[in-house]
């Protein structure tokens, strides 16, 4: 299904458990502004290919769009737009004052040099210069891109205003004004969410499956490890492995590092992205991209609770078998909103000249985290609703509520 309308219905199905007007709602229908731009790289052979970018400013009531910049060849418009929809209700049951923007360039950075890379990356930040900034939007990592990229978009940026701006973008590298723990920032955020959550869905067994142990996915299946769960199966785009007894991931790293790819891990069974889904786990992680669970293989789904650390993995279809399956979903806006919680602290930090610890991060991600499942599960349990109506109701309201106080 497309992205968007499949953005819009939740929109829809969330929107009648909140109290909001239905005037507000029509706004809240469409991004406030969606930006196109065609971006010029000089490759290495001397060529000038052009290269197709977006982004998608949806709401900046409650503050600055914020969003992540996704490099991927399957990018579209209305990926981005879902996505931005998203970052909005993320932003705002975490109480974070910013508003929800995307970006994304259709590309296989894997087929770029370095080089080329930083060419795109520069080219299409120049491209949407005028539409970003610490007070307008704040771009960040996503699929395919990391703290370098952001280093050459903040240089970049810096250079098309002729001033310092460390606070226009997040997930910088640390000696260039990020902030200690951005990397491992929304895995950690997900575990805070997940202790709270096995506690009141009364789950016991720890048995884990990952799919895709890309930034997130691979910190989260580190972290559980760490904690004594048996992380079983994860994948990357080219296949799973499953190991019933549990996988060491440090094997698995070093596997991947060697050959490319998880697969063919020793002591591990090889297996497909689609058997992983299906695994009898007690938490299925999807880690990848979205709408890998649904309406064909959401009957098949055998784990006890599903934590979304991607964006959008299940669709509204799956989600309805899922929650007749008694399949209990943390849904993404909630349990990955650690990325961006910890990005806002990077913003701040940057605004106040600052340097922050790992310690004080930490601690403000777990209060966060800790205080915005407490309050989605009892807005669940008062209107009788899923976790994810319910974060997403509570969100809509937020956002609805700070539309009517400006009064447009
Ligand atoms: P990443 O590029 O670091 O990792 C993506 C992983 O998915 C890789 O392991 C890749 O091999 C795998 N993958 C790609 N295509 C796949 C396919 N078809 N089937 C299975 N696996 C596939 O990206 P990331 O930053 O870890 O983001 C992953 C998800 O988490 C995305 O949905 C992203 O929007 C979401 N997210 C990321 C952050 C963040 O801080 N990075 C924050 C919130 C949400």
């Amino acid at each position: 299904m497309d992205q968007f309308r499949n953005a819009q219905e939740q929109l829809l199905i969330s929107a009648a458990h909140a109290d909001i007007d239905e005037n507000i709602l029509r706004i809240l229908m469409e991004p406030q502004r969606v930006i196109s731009v065609s971006i010029p790289v000089v490759l290495d052979n001397g060529n000038t290919k052009l290269f197709q970018g977006y982004r998608s400013q949806y709401n900046n009531a409650r503050g600055p769009f914020k969003g992540g910049i996704r490099y991927h060849p399957d990018v579209t418009l209305s990926e981005v737009k879902a996505l931005s929809m998203w970052m909005a209700w993320k932003c705002a049951v975490a109480e974070l004052p910013f508003g929800g923007g995307k970006g994304g360039v259709i590309v296989d950075p894997k087929q770029l040099s370095n080089g080329e890379l930083e060419r795109l990356s520069r080219g299409y930040i120049r491209s949407i210069a005028s539409f970003i900034g610490p007070d307008l939007d704040v771009p960040a990592p996503d699929v395919n891109t990391n703290s370098q990229i952001m280093a050459w978009m903040r240089d970049e940026y810096e250079k098309s205003v002729g001033k310092q701006a460390p606070a226009v973008i997040t997930g910088k590298p640390v000696e260039f004004g990020g902030i200690h723990g951005r990397e491992q920032a929304t895995a950690l955020g997900g575990i805070f969410v997940l202790q709270q959550a096995l506690n009141v869905l009364k789950i016991r067994e720890k048995t884990v499956a990952v799919q895709g142990i890309g930034n997130v996915g691979g910190h989260i299946a580190k972290l559980l490890e760490e904690r004594d769960y048996k992380v079983v199966a994860v994948s990357d785009s080219k296949g799973a492995i499953y190991n019933p007894d549990g996988l060491k991931m440090a094997e698995v790293w070093d596997h991947k590092k060697k050959t490319g790819g998880v697969s063919g891990t020793i002591g591990s069974k090889m297996m497909s992205n689609d058997e992983l889904l299906e695994l009898p786990v007690s938490i299925l992680i999807p880690s990848a991209l979205e709408n890998v669970i649904n309406e064909d293989n959401a009957n098949d789904i055998n784990a006890e609770m599903v934590l979304e650390m991607a964006n959008g993995p299940t669709n509204v279809k799956a989600d309805t078998i899922l929650h007749e399956k008694k399949i209990p979903v943390i849904p993404d806006i909630l349990a990955n909103s650690g990325g961006v919680c910890v990005s806002h602290s990077e913003w701040v930090q940057n605004r106040e000249g600052s340097v922050w610890s790992l310690e004080k991060v930490n601690r403000l991600l777990g209060e966060r985290m800790q205080r915005a499942f407490l309050d989605v599960h009892s807005f669940a349990q008062e209107k009788k609703i899923t976790l994810r109506t319910a974060a997403q109701a509570l969100a809509v309201q937020r956002v609805a509520h700070a539309i009517k106080l400006r009064g447009y």
